[in-house]
């Protein structure tokens, strides 16, 4: 088996370059690299898709992030609260901004927040809540949602990994994720579900007052130019990054399902197999499948990912080390927290090749080989 990755991008790119190079020439073209009309398109565009009333481009999901917590006027201290099971950037822009990161322990089963420990977390401190929808499957919204605004706390969902999956309320309606929150952080790092030929991300919001500070925050704080009414940051997303996502918009419902019937292959293959745990699927929530995750029980990890590499399949671990271990937080004293199902779950987990051009072939060539090398 040739070449085998985690994510393909040259085939998937070589099935849309006529799109793709058009679009991307017709920038050239323009030379209006910065705020160019693909960016205004598809701000229009994600807004539709997504179903929220503005969407902010901007230079990257980290950003974003950033971006997100600086309009919600915070002062140093104030403390927000994110799984420790995430990637760091969740959690580094919260210490960036000198706020206080306050870890909670994770779903087991489906590897976003959980509820009860979000609810034993919150303090009068607590100034902001953000859901991680982690690996492509939404964050159980309802009941957070319920809780943060009994609290009056502002929700900033992470759907960096998410973007196209939806979520189902109790009533029946289903929503995109990135609609939820008070305000959405996305982004279009090359191999996220959308992802650019670059770095890229964008903001969300259904509240006008929030869409006008989040837009100033990420243009040096200014409405006009030159008059800067708060200090804010240059995140920009270029107008060719703007350009090549427009195009994949157009596919990411057909690159959602060919993800989707990726993980059902290997969730077929692997059933009832007493040592491979394969990811659960909440019964409310679209999984789309940023990663397949699965959890290994009793068999030795390194092994299983050097022999895999020993056959040309490569395999991840995300993430090695939890959040709350990182050494960036050393000062914050997290190291001690308890959180006994993201400790587990960092031992056992492991992430197979996914992506919108996986073969049955290649699909074939990985369960089988997974298999013998589980036992
Ligand atoms: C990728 C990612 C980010 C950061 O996005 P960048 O564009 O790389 O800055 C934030 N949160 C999560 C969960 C991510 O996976």
């Amino acid at each position: 088996m040739q070449n085998l990755q985690m994510v393909d991008l040259k085939r998937q790119y070589n099935k849309i370059k006529p799109e793709i190079d058009t679009a991307i020439q017709h920038v050239i073209d323009s030379t209006a690299f910065i705020g160019g009309s693909d960016v205004h398109h598809l701000a229009a565009e994600l807004a539709t898709y997504v179903g929220v009333k503005h969407v902010i481009p901007c230079a990257n999901g980290t950003d974003a992030l950033q971006i997100a917590l600086m309009a919600l006027g915070l002062q140093p201290g104030d403390e927000v609260i994110t799984p420790s099971f995430t990637y760091i950037a969740t959690v580094e822009v919260v210490a960036l901004l000198r706020l206080t990161p306050v870890f909670v322990d994770v779903d087991p089963e489906t590897f976003t927040m959980d509820i009860e420990s979000v609810r034993k977390a919150i303090t009068p401190k607590t100034k902001a809540i953000i859901p991680v929808h982690l690996y492509g499957q939404c964050a159980d919204m309802e009941p957070l949602m319920a809780l943060a605004a009994e609290h009056n706390i502002p929700l900033i969902e992470d759907n960096a990994q998410a973007i196209g999956g939806s979520y189902t309320f109790s009533d029946g309606r289903t929503v995109k994720t990135g609609s939820m929150g008070l305000i959405s952080c996305t982004s279009f790092f090359p191999s996220k579900n959308l992802g650019c030929y670059g770095d890229g991300g964008a903001i969300f919001t259904n509240d006008d007052a929030m869409a006008e500070r989040l837009k100033m925050i990420a243009n040096h704080g200014q409405k006009v130019k030159y008059f800067h009414e708060m200090v804010g940051c240059n995140s920009r997303l270029d107008t060719i990054q703007a350009a090549v996502l427009r195009v994949k918009l157009r596919h990411l419902d057909e690159y959602c399902d060919a993800r989707r019937a990726a993980a059902d292959y290997y969730d077929r293959a692997f059933a009832g197999n007493p040592r491979i745990t394969t990811p659960v699927r909440a019964a409310n929530a679209r999984h789309v499948f940023h990663q397949y995750t699965l959890k290994l029980n009793g068999v030795d990890r390194d092994t299983v990912q050097s022999e895999l590499a020993a056959r040309g399949i490569p395999s991840m671990i995300y993430y090695p080390v939890p959040s709350h271990k990182q050494e960036m937080l050393r000062e914050y004293g997290t190291a001690s927290n308890v959180l006994p199902v993201t400790d587990m779950l960092n031992k056992c987990v492991i992430s197979l090749p996914i992506h919108t051009e996986l073969s049955e072939e290649e699909l074939s060539y990985i369960t089988k080989n997974f298999l013998e090398i589980t036992g």
